[in-house]
C-alpha cells in the first residue's frame, strides 16, 4: 500500500456533527443579515502581503509570526489571509463602494494563521464577518452589537459576555502610550520577550498578551479608557445607553484593546468561560483610518468577526444543533427489475415535491436491513419496490410513524396519492 498523506497540523476536516453545526450556524446568521438588510460580499483568499502589514499593524502577533506568506511564481509576495477586514476594506475601495453611500456587508470563509494548534485555536479556522462603512454615530457600533446579541438569541446560547472598551482617537493613544511605556519602564523586569520587545514599537500590545504571568501587571496598568479624548468618551456614552436602552448586559474591560493595529473608540468581544482559553467568540470594533490608510477616502467603518469554531463548539456542548430529519420518503428496492423504474420513480417524486427529501442508494442489502435503514432515516414513508410490483406497475407504500396499513398504489397514481403528505 502507499503511504498515507495526511492534512497539515491545524488544518481539518469539518464532517458529520461538526458540519452539521457549522451550516446550521452559517444558515442562522444569513438570516440575521436579511433581517438587518446586510448583503453579501465574497473575496480572495489570497491578497498581497503588504495589505496585511499595512493594515493589522507591523508589530502585532498576526504579522510578525503568523502568517502564511509566499512568493508565488512571479516573485510577488502574497499572503493567505489571517483575517477578513483588510481584503474587504481593499474590496470597498477598489469597487467603489464606500464612495458617498453606506455599505453593509458580511462574508464567511476559511482564515490562515500559523499558531500553536489547540482547542479553539487553528491554523485554517472559519470566520463569519461583518462591517459597515460610511457611517460613525454610535448607534451602528450598537446596531453590531445587537445584530450579534440577536445571532445568539436565535441559535439559543447562553453564557455569552459582552465585554466592550474605547481605544479612542489616534491623538489620545499617543497621549497615553508615554504613559503606559513610563509605567512599563518601571517594571521592566516583569516583561516577557514579547513585551520587552514591544515596549517601544507597539506598547498597547503589551495589553493584550496571554501570559498569565503578565496578568498582574497588566491589570495594574494605566487605564486607556481614562485618558480619552471628550468625543470618543461621548461616543462611547452614547453605545452603552443605546446598550442599556436595548437591555443588552455589558462589562467594561479596560484591558480589552484587540490584537489588531486598526481599531479607535469602540472594541468588543463576545466572550465565553466554556471553551476553556480560548473564550473569545465574536470580536470587532471601529476602525476608522483603515479606509483611508489603505488608499481610500477617509470613511468612518466598523465590524466584527464571529470564530465559527469555537462557536460550533459551544452549539454542540449546549445540544442545540436541531436534529435534521435525514429523510421524508425512503426507496426500498431489491429485485432483479427494479432498478431502472426505481430511479425514475424517485426522480417523478422529486420533481413534484422540491422541498421533500427522497433517499435511495444507500447500500442495498436484504429487505429487512433496507427496513432498518429507512426507519432510521426518520422517513415517513418508505416506497417499496420489487419484482412483483414492477410487474403490476405498482408500489408498495408503507406508513413508518403512523399506525397505518401499506397501500398499493399505481405507479400513474403515485404523486398524486403522496401530495397529501409531501405537498
Ligand atoms: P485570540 O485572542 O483568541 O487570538 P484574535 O484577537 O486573534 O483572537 P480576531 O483576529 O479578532 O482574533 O478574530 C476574531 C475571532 O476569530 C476570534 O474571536 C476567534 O473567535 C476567532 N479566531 C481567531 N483566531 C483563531 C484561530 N487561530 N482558530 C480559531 N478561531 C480563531
Ligand atoms: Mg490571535
Amino acid at each position: 500500500m502507499a503511504s498515507k498523506i495526511n492534512a497539515i497540523r491545524g488544518m481539518n476536516d469539518i464532517f458529520g456533527d461538526h458540519a452539521e453545526a457549522f451550516d446550521y450556524l452559517i444558515r442562522t446568521a444569513e438570516k440575521v443579515m436579511h433581517q438587518y438588510g446586510y448583503h453579501s460580499i465574497r473575496l480572495p483568499l489570497v491578497e498581497k502581503t503588504e495589505l496585511f502589514a499595512r493594515s493589522i499593524g507591523e508589530v502585532t502577533d498576526i504579522v510578525e509570526k503568523e502568517m502564511y506568506t509566499f512568493a508565488d511564481r512571479n516573485d510577488e509576495s502574497l499572503t493567505l489571509r489571517p483575517e477578513g477586514t483588510a481584503g474587504c476594506v481593499r474590496a470597498v475601495i477598489e469597487n467603489g463602494l464606500a464612495h458617498n453611500q453606506v455599505q453593509k456587508l458580511y462574508y464567511t470563509g476559511p482564515m490562515f494563521r500559523y499558531e500553536r494548534p489547540q482547542k479553539g485555536r487553528y491554523r485554517q479556522f472559519h470566520q463569519f464577518g461583518v462591517e459597515v462603512f460610511g457611517l460613525s454615530d454610535p448607534q451602528i457600533d450598537a446596531e453590531l452589537i445587537l445584530l450579534s446579541a440577536r445571532l445568539w438569541e436565535q441559535l439559543g446560547l447562553e453564557n455569552l459576555q459582552l465585554q466592550i472598551n474605547s481605544l479612542g482617537s489616534n491623538q489620545a493613544r499617543v497621549a497615553y502610550r508615554q504613559i503606559l511605556v513610563a509605567y512599563f519602564e518601571q517594571h521592566q523586569s516583569l516583561l516577557d520577550e514579547d513585551a520587552q520587545r514591544r515596549l517601544y514599537s507597539n506598547p498597547l500590545r503589551i495589553l493584550d498578551s496571554k501570559n498569565p504571568e503578565m496578568r498582574t501587571l497588566i491589570d495594574q496598568a494605566p487605564k486607556l479608557i481614562e485618558h480619552l479624548d471628550a468625543e470618543s468618551i461621548a461616543h462611547f456614552e452614547a453605545l452603552k445607553a443605546h446598550l442599556d436602552d436595548c437591555g443588552i448586559e455589558y462589562v467594561v474591560n479596560p484591558n480589552l484593546v484587540r490584537g489588531l493595529d486598526y481599531y479607535n473608540r469602540t472594541v468588543f468581544e463576545w466572550v465565553t468561560t466554556e471553551l476553556g482559553a480560548q473564550g473569545t467568540v465574536c470580536a470587532g470594533g471601529r476602525y476608522d483610518g483603515l479606509v483611508e490608510q489603505i488608499g481610500g477616502k477617509a470613511t468612518p467603518a466598523v465590524g466584527f468577526a464571529m470564530g465559527i469554531e469555537r462557536l460550533v463548539a459551544l452549539l454542540l456542548d449546549q445540544g442545540l444543533v436541531p436534529a435534521q430529519r435525514e429523510a421524508d420518503v425512503f426507496l426500498v428496492l431489491l429485485g432483479e427489475q427494479v432498478t431502472r423504474p426505481g430511479l425514475v420513480l424517485a426522480e417523478s417524486l422529486r420533481e413534484a415535491f422540491p422541498q421533500a427529501n427522497i433517499q435511495m442508494n444507500v447500500g442495498g442489502g436484504s429487505f429487512k436491513s433496507q427496513f432498518k435503514k429507512a426507519d432510521k432515516s426518520g422517513a415517513a414513508f418508505a416506497l417499496v419496490l420489487g419484482d412483483e410490483e414492477v410487474q403490476a406497475r405498482q408500489v408498495a407504500v408503507k406508513p413508518l410513524r403512523l399506525e397505518a396499513e401499506q397501500q398499493m398504489v399505481a405507479w400513474d397514481g403515485l404523486i398524486e396519492f403522496m401530495q397529501v403528505h409531501l405537498g
